[in-house]
């Protein structure tokens, strides 16, 4: 277990009685995180003879931190501000919420009779115009529901990030929030809101597309997909919104692919399979799925699903996003590669995309706060290309001189592709 705050905060203070503030916190920042990721005591890393003066100090404890930290003026040692009674809770995705909120313009839409018919027993509150004020907390957030009319965001190009080169993703945004708690979703502090809001006017969105001029990138047809702000599965069972999407774009030229981790595909093997229908499933190695994605299927079955849907006839696709670097990395990313391989007909597979995990640097701070035991932030992040924590240029570029080759060996017929990325 890592050593309290207030303990290491002590232990520089009794070393470096004189020391300023920022020197101060940066030590302490430090050394933080050398305990979390090692367990040694701070009296262990970092013994009084050691300590001679700040520059040196610093100096030692970046070694011990950094595997390369000649990179200083990327390393980012913001304030350790811990608060942790912003933790995840992590007691499953069953959602039964506490509190639905419909705003009129959406009442009598059949998302509104479908959720009235699932929750019989809760009380409706009826809300005009902006969203309620809501007194939860973000990791309270399946206790309630928000049904509405999109009025605005139906379609735009994947945002992608500053200065990389761009896949030429559409996005179609089919709601906020999710239930599982990967520990690195940006939604954490991107959106922080607590509630799982959901469109009642799919057809709307969908009304936009045929007049809608879209982007390609190296891609000889269009993709659109949905999955940035909520998982494009997960409520499918109360939405249906996969039946109504199938049918619009049946005979349509676009690819549509949902992107999940979910399971629940029930509706969509109802449904008649049309090709240019893409169920595409973020996959990780099971180890770092039990470590950092909590509350997601496993990959047994994940797999299990994209086999049911591959049979079905739909296509199927992978993102190795996020890539996580860990001990034995290659090993387990190669595995899980032999593993799709040996259950997912290749023929299936339209595309795999490779990311390694990045995020915004104020992120990090959420990460500590709602995920104290985490695994990810062990690892070495520089502030990047894009202003974003990155693994340093040279272990990316190990990761993708090592998958890129494998996936291509391995999937010939299938676009294998990076994610965010620079040229
Ligand atoms: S599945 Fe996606 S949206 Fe849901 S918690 Fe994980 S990263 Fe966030």
């Amino acid at each position: 277990m890592q050593q309290a705050v207030t303990e290491i905060e002590s232990y520089i203070k009794n070393i470096f009685p004189q020391l300023g503030l920022n020197k101060s916190r940066e030590l302490v920042r430090l050394l933080f995180e050398i305990n979390k990721k090692t367990k040694q005591t701070v009296q262990d890393i970092l013994s009084k003879d050691k300590a001679k003066n700040f520059e040196q100090t610093k100096k030692y404890l970046l070694n011990l931190r950094y595997k390369k930290p000649d990179n200083l003026a990327n390393i980012y040692l913001p304030k350790l501000d811990l608060n942790f009674t912003k933790q995840a809770i992590l007691d499953g995705i069953s959602f039964n919420p506490e509190n639905i909120f419909i705003e009129d313009l959406s009442l009598n839409s059949p998302l509104a009779q479908r959720v009235k018919t699932k929750f019989p027993d809760k009380k409706i509150t009826v809300f005009t115009g902006k969203f309620p004020v809501l007194k939860e907390s973000y990791s309270e957030r399946k206790k309630n529901l928000i049904i509405y009319t999109e009025k605005f965001d139906f379609l735009k190009p994947c945002p992608c990030t500053k200065n990389a080169n761009c896949c030429g993703y559409n996005l179609i945004n089919l709601g906020f929030g999710c239930l599982y708690e990967c520990n690195y979703c940006f939604l954490q502090q991107y959106q922080n809101f607590p509630a799982i809001a959901l469109p009642s006017n799919i057809q709307d969105f969908l009304a936009k597309v045929p007049a809608a001029s879209f982007r390609r990138g190296h891609f000889d047809y269009v993709r659109l997909g949905s999955g940035e702000f909520t998982d494009s599965l997960l409520f499918d069972d109360i939405t249906n919104y996969s039946a109504d999407i199938i049918k619009f774009f049946k005979g349509r030229p676009e690819l549509f692919e949902f992107k999940t981790k979910s399971v629940n595909i029930d509706n969509l093997l109802k449904t008649p399979a049309q090709g240019n229908i893409v169920v595409g499933w973020s996959v990780n190695p099971q180890n770092i799925i039990s470590a950092a994605e909590p509350l997601t299927p496993s990959l047994a079955e994940r797999l299990n699903a994209a086999a049911k849907i591959a049979k079905h006839g739909y296509k199927v696709a992978f993102h190795f996003d996020p890539v996580i670097i860990h001990k034995n990395w290659k090993d387990n990313y190669k595995n899980l590669v032999i593993e799709i391989a040996a259950k997912i007909p290749r023929g299936s597979i339209v595309w795999i995309s490779i990311g390694t995990l990045r995020f915004n640097r104020e992120l990090k701070k959420f990460i500590e706060c709602r995920f104290p035991n985490n695994i990810i932030l062990d690892e070495d992040f520089y502030l990047s290309f894009d202003g974003k924590m990155r693994y340093s240029d040279f272990e990316r570029q190990e990761v993708y001189n090592f998958l890129k080759p494998l996936l291509e060996k391995t999937f010939p017929e299938t676009v294998i592709y990076l994610c965010m990325e620079r040229q």
